[in-house]
Formats: structure tokens, C-alpha cells, sequence
């Protein structure tokens, strides 16, 4: 069993990194924040100082960090961990970040002889606790027949896409979705409601009709029906509203390259940005439904 380094404990990272040390993986972590610790008090992983420690007992980093801007920062920042890891280590980002982003990451690596994988993920933090995630994988296709027993461990659906950044494409393209779905979502259920019809029913119809979706039977923007909504828990993320900011911005950046108008998708942009700037960022990204009677 390889060592293993993770870094980025958060709503995602954990339960990831749970599993591992469920398969009896050897982990080493690794968060800005300390709290994220606490769940791996009972367990043998082992917890490093910095980020250069980790460098020194694995050859398979994962990463699951907020963005591109966090992962840019621990590879390239001070001490960069670019400059510590071994040659011929295997480096696989499952964050969401930029193209652009992953496309620099990936360069650099490769001029200093190590392996990257941009790895993004689907399936939200239930996903992630049930190690039902699907990955969706650019890179190398050797490095990633390499690594794919790791990548089982954390999800169910594990595919390659094609060469260093498809992945993350295909996840800005994915969130996109979801954003516009969501918000879609949110306007359908207030709607039927203000015309007197329980919530309750239209999920039971919706659910088996023509307007179903994933984001629909797993983060339905209203409490006390869908076991794993976040609106049963003050709408406490789950998935923040900046992070799908952040991929409908990711996603808004590669439409405008191609000139391709994606209306809807900068729509969603455009609703989420200003859900965010009402101080709302921290809130699961479906309490968008809570926008939708403000006039500002
Ligand atoms: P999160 O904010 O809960 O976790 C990110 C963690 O990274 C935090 O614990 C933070 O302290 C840590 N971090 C930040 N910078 C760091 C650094 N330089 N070094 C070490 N640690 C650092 O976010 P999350 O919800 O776990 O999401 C992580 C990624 O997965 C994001 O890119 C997100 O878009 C994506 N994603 C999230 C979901 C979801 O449902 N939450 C689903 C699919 C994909």
C-alpha cells in the first residue's frame, strides 16, 4: 500500500480521506485550518506541519482544495511544494479550479519529472461520505491506470477523459448545469406553491416526471422532504454558494473564449454573484431559493 498525502480537509477532503484509511491507506494530511483534524483524532493518520513534510514520506498527493487560486498558491506560493516533491511522485488534483490554471500546474510538473491528474469530482459531500463520487480524469492515460485502484476507493463512476485539463472542463460544463438546474428548481417549487400546491406532492410528481433531476432528488431547495437536502439543516453546506460562483464563473471565462453566448449559464452567474454578495456565500448553494422574492 503506497503512503498517501491529502491535502484539504474540508467539506469533501474529509469524508475522501476517510475512506482511504478505511482501505487501510497510509494518509498523510495536511489543512490550512486545524480544526479539520478532529475527525482523524481515532484514526493512524498521520498529521504534518507543513506542507513540505508531506513531501518527505509519499510519492501520491491528493488534493482537494477550493480553487485554483489555492491550489496555485501551494504549489507555486512560498516554499512551494513544487520544489520538495520527489521526481516521478503522482500529484492528482480532484479541486474544481480553472483550466488555466490546471493546464500551468500540470507544465510545471511535468518539466520537473512529476506526474498530474486533474481529477475533479461529482456527487456532493453524500457522494463523497459513500465513496459514490463519480471523477472525471485528464492526464496521462498510464499515470491514471496507475492510480485508478486509489481513485475506486473514493468513487463508483471513475473516467478518463482525455489529456491534462478535459477533466476539469468537463466538471466547469457539469456545475454549469447544475447551477442553471438549480436555480430552475427553486423558481418551479416557489411557483407551485404560491398557487397553493404542498411541496410534498410536487416533489412526488416531479420526482417521477419529465422535470426530474439530480439536483432535484438529492438537494432539494426545501426542508423536510429529501433526506440529504441541506434546507434541513439551515441550509449549512454541503456545496457553499461561492464555490458554484466560482464554477459558473470557470465555466462564463471558457463560453466567452469560444464566443459561445451560454446565456443561461451566465444567468446563473449573474444570480449567483448576487446572491453572494448579500452575504450569502457561506450558505449551501440551493438557499438561492431564498432569493427569489427579494426585489434587489
Ligand atoms: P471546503 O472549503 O469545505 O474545503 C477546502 C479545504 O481546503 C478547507 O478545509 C481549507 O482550509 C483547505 N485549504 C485551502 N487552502 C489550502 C492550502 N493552501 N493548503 C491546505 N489546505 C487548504 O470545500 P469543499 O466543499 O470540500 O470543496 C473542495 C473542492 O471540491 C472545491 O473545488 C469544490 O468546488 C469541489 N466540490 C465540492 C462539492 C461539494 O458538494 N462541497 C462537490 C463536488 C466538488
Amino acid at each position: 500500500m503506497p503512503n498517501i498525502s491529502f491535502i484539504g480537509l474540508g467539506a469533501m477532503g474529509t469524508p475522501m480521506a476517510l475512506n482511504l484509511i478505511k482501505k487501510k491507506y497510509n494518509l498523510y494530511l495536511f489543512d490550512i485550518n486545524k480544526n479539520n483534524y478532529k475527525k482523524f483524532q481515532k484514526t493512524k493518520s498521520k498529521i504534518s506541519h507543513n506542507h513540505i513534510d508531506l513531501t518527505k514520506n509519499s510519492e501520491i498527493f491528493i488534493s482537494m482544495l477550493p480553487d485554483g487560486k489555492a491550489l496555485a498558491s501551494l504549489i507555486f506560493g512560498k516554499n512551494g511544494i513544487i520544489n520538495h516533491i520527489k521526481k516521478n511522485s503522482i500529484f492528482i488534483d480532484c479541486s474544481s479550479t480553472d483550466y488555466k490554471t490546471t493546464i500551468e500546474v500540470s507544465k510545471a510538473f511535468f518539466k520537473k519529472g512529476i506526474k498530474f491528474l486533474d481529477a475533479p469530482v461529482s456527487g456532493g459531500v453524500f457522494g463523497a461520505k459513500k465513496a459514490s463520487l463519480t471523477i472525471m480524469v485528464g492526464g496521462n492515460k498510464k499515470t491514471f491506470d496507475s492510480v485508478s485502484k486509489i481513485l475506486n476507493v473514493l468513487g463508483k463512476n471513475i473516467i478518463y477523459v482525455g489529456k491534462s485539463g478535459s477533466g476539469q472542463i468537463v466538471k466547469a460544463c457539469n456545475n454549469m448545469m447544475l447551477g442553471i438546474n438549480m436555480i430552475g428548481i427553486s423558481e418551479a417549487f416557489t411557483l407551485a406553491n404560491k398557487y397553493g400546491i404542498e411541496s410534498k406532492i410536487f416533489y412526488e410528481i416531479c420526482s417521477k416526471s419529465t422535470g426530474s433531476s439530480w439536483a432535484m432528488l438529492n438537494h432539494l431547495p426545501v426542508k423536510g422532504i429529501v433526506k440529504t437536502s441541506a434546507a434541513n439543516n439551515n441550509y449549512k453546506p454541503g456545496y457553499a454558494a461561492k464555490l458554484i460562483l466560482k464554477d459558473l464563473k470557470i465555466a462564463k471565462n471558457m463560453a466567452e473564449k469560444v464566443s459561445l453566448r451560454a446565456i443561461m449559464g451566465k444567468k446563473a452567474f449573474d444570480l449567483y454573484n448576487k446572491f453572494c454578495k448579500n452575504n450569502k456565500y457561506n450558505l449551501d448553494y440551493s438557499a438561492i431559493i431564498k432569493s427569489l422574492y427579494s426585489k434587489d
